[in-house]
């Protein structure tokens, strides 16, 4: 029984002094305790995902492209997929490249209709 127990605890320090002894280090002793091996705590790295809150509330949806003076769902500008409807419709203006009901250079008094239209901002 020692003996095996012997045998044993010189596998380990032959195992644990190999690589002490490149150090130039044979006489080291019984230096059991420089390897723990202290499992290392596996982080998770999943964390619950909180919904994230826009930060900015959207405001109401208005239909309107202050950008082009004119309501978004008709703005050829900014939605070209409605320029072949109105060309069907006739309603367009190839010089300026707008329907005609929107060609502010063509029709300016269109400009003021619009304009009229347009949701009022809040001026402090
Ligand atoms: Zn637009
Ligand atoms: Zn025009």
């Amino acid at each position: 029984m020692n003996s095996s127990y012997r045998c044993f605890k010189t596998t380990v320090l032959l195992l644990c002094s190999l690589p002490l002894s490149v150090g130039g280090c044979e006489c080291g002793g019984n230096k059991l305790a420089g390897r723990t091996e202290a499992p290392t705590p596996t982080a998770k790295p999943s964390q619950p995902e909180r919904s994230k809150e826009p930060l900015i509330k959207k405001a109401e949806i208005v239909d309107w492209c202050p950008e082009h003076g004119v309501p978004e769902s008709i703005c050829t500008r900014c939605n070209a997929s409605l320029i072949a409807e109105f060309k069907k419709k006739g309603d367009w203006c190839s010089r300026h490249g707008l329907p005609e009901s929107q060609c502010f250079d063509c029709h300016p008094d269109l400009k003021t209709k619009f304009e009229a239209m347009a949701p009022k901002k809040d001026k402090p």
